[in-house]
């Protein structure tokens, strides 16, 4: 079976769109300097918020900013009651400090769920934190195809604290049984073999290969890399589409649901 995403979407779509009908709900996007990868990302995010007819609010800063004039800049976003939500595109300058950026957002009004209190609150399972965008989407896509996640023996490979750590959280909080593997694992294939689902979330092309898999595995490839112009996921997916139960496809799989999520995040915020 082929997890599409685009099929993911659009429910999470229609469902926003009644909630966003009537309401001014605005996301503001904290932008420093040019950098090619993120401009194609907010062209994306503000694709998706004019269709669902949510605002967007780009703040852009040179790229010699300081930590302390961006930290300002989302203090004045924080107090602002015609924001409901707070992103900051990365990568930041190396010449910021990101950790303190970050956090100098107000996590209620963290739709990225990057600062230390959401991870905090993901990790202890309050539920109410905002959830990052791309551990969210693989939640949405379980979610979707009714996939019983308790229970589960579930291989996240990658430990980023974008990505691999919160997917191993949410997974975890969902009752599975979760093994994060890295760059230092020992015997990965013999992990990845006995497991009921294998994300693989770390940037390196067709990495997972059939004989990593079992016959009944679940397989959500999270990886975007593009080489000679063309996209390709961490999976090698026309190996395995025919040997697994169920996989994503890259595109059209996970990439394709994040910036509704984050859309989705600001409603939420305004809701609240
Ligand atoms: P990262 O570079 O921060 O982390 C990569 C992780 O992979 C590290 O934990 C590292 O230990 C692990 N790793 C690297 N090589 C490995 C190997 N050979 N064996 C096992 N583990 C290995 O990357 P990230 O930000 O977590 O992103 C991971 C991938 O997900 C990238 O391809 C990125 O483009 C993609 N991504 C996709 C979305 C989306 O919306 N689909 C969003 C964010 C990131």
């Amino acid at each position: 079976m082929i997890l599409d995403g685009k099929l993911v979407v659009k429910g999470i779509r229609e469902k926003l769109k009644k909630d966003v009908l009537g309401n001014k709900i605005t996301l503001a996007i904290v932008v420093v300097g040019e950098n090619s990868s993120s401009a194609s990302y907010i062209k994306g995010v503000m694709k998706t918020s004019e269709k669902l007819g949510i605002n967007i609010k780009l703040v852009k800063t040179d790229e010699n900013v300081s930590t302390e004039e961006m930290i300002e800049k989302i203090n004045e976003l924080n107090i602002d009651d015609s924001v409901n939500g707070i992103m900051i595109q990365m990568p930041l300058p190396k010449t910021i400090d990101q950790v303190k950026v970050i956090n100098s957002i107000d996590y209620l009004k963290d739709v990225d769920g990057l600062t230390d209190i959401s991870m905090g609150k993901l990790v202890k399972n309050t539920g109410d934190g905002f959830l990052p965008c791309t551990p969210l989407a693989v939640l949405k896509t379980i979610e979707y195809y009714d996939i019983e996640i308790e229970g589960m023996d579930v291989v996240v490979i990658g430990r980023s604290n974008i990505v691999g750590k919160p997917i191993a959280s949410i997974l975890t909080n969902k009752g599975a049984t979760v093994t994060v593997c890295h760059s230092k694992t020992k015997d990965l294939k013999e992990k990845t073999k006995n497991a009921d689902m294998v994300i693989v979330a770390i940037g390196r092309k067709h990495f997972l290969t059939e004989d990593m898999v079992n016959e009944d595995a679940v397989v959500i490839d999270v990886g975007i890399n593009v080489v000679d112009g063309k996209l390709y996921g961490d999976v090698d997916y026309d190996n395995l589409i025919n040997k697994v139960k169920a996989i994503t496809p890259v595109p059209g799989g996970i990439g394709t649901i994040t910036n509704t999520l984050l859309l989705k995040n600001t409603v939420d915020s305004y809701l609240k």
